[in-house]
């Protein structure tokens, strides 16, 4: 199987977590998304642990919460001793009503509001990570007008290029994110922080991009930002304390990806820092990172309905599912590549290659193409693997679908964390 929490019974049904899919799917309905919550904490303390040891002193992971926003992911960052990334003031609501300490929280986002902005600070978030200059005015006017001072980050964009898709690129120079360092932008925004009143500058941040599986990127990355740390310190005299690389490591969606030992990945990426850091002379920072994808991918798969087989001599065979873009739109943004299997049957000869689509009226409404299914009947049950970052916290009411519900699995128990939206959830808002 793709992942190890994942297997088949002898029901030749598909299992997550020892949990029998199809059981789940009668139970709760259809399309249901089903968390391995021993997996989600696995994965927070496997970064928590690796930063602990390699990069040393206050060093730890931030969760990237836009893969995963909901109170349920909040309550365990929280219950696991790691900090988040937010990047909105959704996304702040949602860790506050979770109870979540955000003094632990960074604020990111190339476009905060003055809303925002305030907010955030009613909330006492630690950290703004500043993407702009007119956005630290803003920053510190409303800092002094609450006579705080408030610690902020730079996102410098160092200009790396990740060789990972376009639309998840976002560290070269041509950027919507932060600040260029390779045309003096960045020494400007350095110097003019410095001078703010309000501000504590706490150091830099970058992101490269995501779903990158080799450490050369992050490598490349930390040299420039650790060679950019060290010409800040010769140039005005200021120690960084905090260094944070962003996000970014690759997850198995499909047999011919790697399985990353993310443990190792830092260990490497740290001998490497080590290495920089004592070369440049600089007193080391803390180090951060903010894994997003990878904490919370592979915990999860989503579970649909099959409705309706259509074979077109010559051409190809669409299975459409009571899903679809509206819970999982990564296939029709950017080609997203996902394992799908025939849960009711997981074990069936795969001799039916298909489409997989969804349910909406928009012909780029598929889930997958070319996928090799044993033939599906109406009423069988379908999973769609490895669902659990960019997929629920993408999701849209499109064509007026409900969110499906998420459910959570530990130790044998279910535990429902997100409700499915109901019909009238749908007309909330309606005036
Ligand atoms: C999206 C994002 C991340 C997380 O990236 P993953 O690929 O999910 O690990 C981290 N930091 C920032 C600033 C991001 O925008």
């Amino acid at each position: 199987m793709l992942h190890t929490n994942l297997s088949v019974n002898s029901e030749n049904h598909l299992t997550i977590a020892g949990q029998d899919t199809v059981t789940l799917a009668k139970t709760y309905g259809t399309p249901l998304m089903v968390m391995d919550e021993d997996r989600v904490r696995q994965n927070f303390r496997v970064y928590r642990d690796a930063m602990n040891q390699y990069f040393g002193g206050a060093s730890r992971p931030l969760f990237a919460s836009k893969a995963l926003s909901c109170k349920y992911i909040y309550r365990l960052a929280g219950e696991e001793s790691v900090g988040i990334d937010l990047v909105s003031s959704g996304e702040l609501y949602t860790a506050v009503a979770a109870g979540f300490d955000v003094r632990e929280a960074f604020f990111h986002g190339n476009n905060k509001t003055d809303g925002d902005i305030a907010y955030a600070m009613d909330c006492g978030v630690g950290h703004f990570v500043v993407d702009n200059l007119t956005e630290l005015d803003r920053i510190d006017e409303e800092a002094g007008r609450r006579g705080v001072t408030q610690a902020v980050l730079l996102r410098l964009s160092p200009g790396i290029d990740p060789h990972t898709h376009a639309a998840i690129t976002t560290g070269q120079v041509d950027s919507k994110f932060g600040i260029a360092i390779e045309t003096g932008q960045a020494d400007e925004a350095v110097a003019y922080t410095l001078n703010k009143k309000h501000i504590r500058l706490d150091g830099f941040h970058c992101h490269i991009g995501s779903q990158i599986f080799d450490i050369t990127p992050f490598c490349d990355a930390a040299k420039l930002m650790i060679a950019y740390v060290a010409g800040v310190k010769n140039k005005f005299g200021y120690d960084t304390e905090i260094l944070n690389l962003g996000g970014g490591f690759g997850v198995r969606y499909i047999k011919s990806q790697p399985i990353l030992d993310y443990a190792d990945f830092i260990r490497r990426i740290a001998a490497f820092i080590d290495e920089e850091v004592a070369r440049s002379g600089i007193k080391k920072p803390t180090i951060l990172m903010e894994p997003g994808r990878s904490i919370v991918a592979d915990s999860c798969l989503t579970l649909y309905t099959v409705g309706g087989t259509k074979e077109i001599p010559g051409f190809k065979n669409y299975v459409s599912v009571d899903g679809g873009m509206p819970d999982n739109p990564r296939y029709a943004l950017y080609q997203a590549d996902y394992t799908v299997c025939l849960a009711s049957r997981a074990k069936a000869t795969p001799d039916f290659l298909c489409t997989v689509a969804g349910r909406c009226c928009e012909s780029g409404d598929i889930l997958q193409e070319n996928v090799p299914l044993p033939k599906p009947e109406r009423g069988d049950i379908l999973a769609v693997l490895v669902t659990g970052a960019y997929n629920y916290s993408m999701a849209s009411n499109y064509n007026r679908i409900p969110r499906p519900a998420v459910v959570a699995v530990k130790d044998g128990t279910v535990t429902p964390v997100i409700r499915r939206e109901s019909f009238e959830d749908l007309i909330r808002n309606d005036l």
